[in-house]
């Protein structure tokens, strides 16, 4: 029986539903602010759909565009400026940042209790901790895809592919405190194929088109496509073979429809988090 798909544009849109609602209900409108550096055309389309989405929940979102060459003294006023502002519960820099800017050092800046990406050390600490604050918001949405697949991490085996500080390592430590048992496989791992087919629950987040094959897949398994990539061809797919993947998989994502849409979806839920944090 081929695999259910999971459909993230759905789930993304009830969440959206519920933010907006939850917005309506308490009494004031948390404010998103972005920071927009240069003029990288991927960047400025991603914002523009993060103030949109922000603006239907009734969130204030406000986007700051700031040159391509501004240093990175101005670039840490800015944010020092956000986390003075009263108005602003959540500060997102948009990354990638110019070459000649240190993103490290930018998010280093961030107010901890506005820092929606849940990029800044003390948030990636805490979540390390077991003791989640503000959790990028990627693998927050593959989180609540599992949920919807109706799988339960608790003593599953989870395999991670790949180990970046935005998608891999936040996601198995997310996995891990909802008692998984993880393994994080990245470039240096032995015997991927091997790793990948004792796996309960694999998430993808490689950034290579269709790494993961078919028969990579144990029978069952619940597979989150976390990649983007596109093709010779300029279609876009995942970090799986789909269409194999579908005979084999209990249930997987789709790409795109995936898990793309439910990051946008979980930064609406942060920036709900951050302002009701702030105010209790
Ligand atoms: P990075 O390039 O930062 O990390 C990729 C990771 O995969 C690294 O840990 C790397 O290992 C590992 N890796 C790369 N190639 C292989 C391989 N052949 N075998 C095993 N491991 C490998 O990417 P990101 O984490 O930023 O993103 C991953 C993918 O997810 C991308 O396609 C990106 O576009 C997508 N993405 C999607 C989002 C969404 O909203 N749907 C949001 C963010 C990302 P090593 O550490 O050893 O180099």
């Amino acid at each position: 029986m081929p695999a259910r798909i999971l459909d993230g544009k759905a789930l993304a849109a009830r969440l959206r539903a519920e933010v907006a609602e939850r917005v309506a209900a308490c009494g004031f409108r948390p404010g998103l602010a972005v920071l927009l550096v240069g003029d990288n055309p991927a960047s400025a389309v991603y914002v523009r759909n993060k103030d949109r989405a922000a603006e239907a929940a009734g969130i204030a979102a406000r986007t700051i565009r700031l040159p391509a060459d501004i240093t990175q003294e101005a670039l840490e006023r800015e944010i020092m400026a956000l986390n003075e502002d009263l108005a602003v519960d959540a500060i997102l820099v948009q990354m990638p940042l110019p070459p000649q800017l240190d993103p490290r050092a930018a998010i280093l800046r961030i107010d901890p209790s506005k820092d929606v990406d849940g990029f800044h050390p003390l948030n990636v600490g805490r979540l390390a901790e077991g003791r989640p604050f503000l959790v990028p918001c990627t693998p927050r949405g593959v989180m609540r895809l599992l949920q919807e697949a109706g799988c339960e991490p608790r003593g599953a085996r989870a395999l991670v592919l790949g180990r970046s500080g935005i998608v891999g390592r936040p996601m198995a430590a997310l996995l891990l405190a909802a008692d998984a048992t993880v393994t994080v496989a990245h470039s240096r791992t032995r015997d991927l194929a091997g790793e990948c087919r004792r796996a309960d629950i694999l998430v993808a987040a490689a950034g290579r088109a269709q790494l993961v094959r078919g028969d990579w897949i144990k029978p069952g398994a619940v597979v989150i496509d976390v990649g983007i990539n596109r093709t010779a061809e300029g279609k876009l797919v995942g970090d799986v073979a789909f269409a194999e993947a579908l005979e084999v998989a209990g249930a997987i994502t789709p790409v795109p429809g995936g898990v793309g849409p439910m990051t946008i979806a979980c930064l609406l839920e942060n920036t709900l988090h951050a302002a009701l944090a702030r105010r209790s």
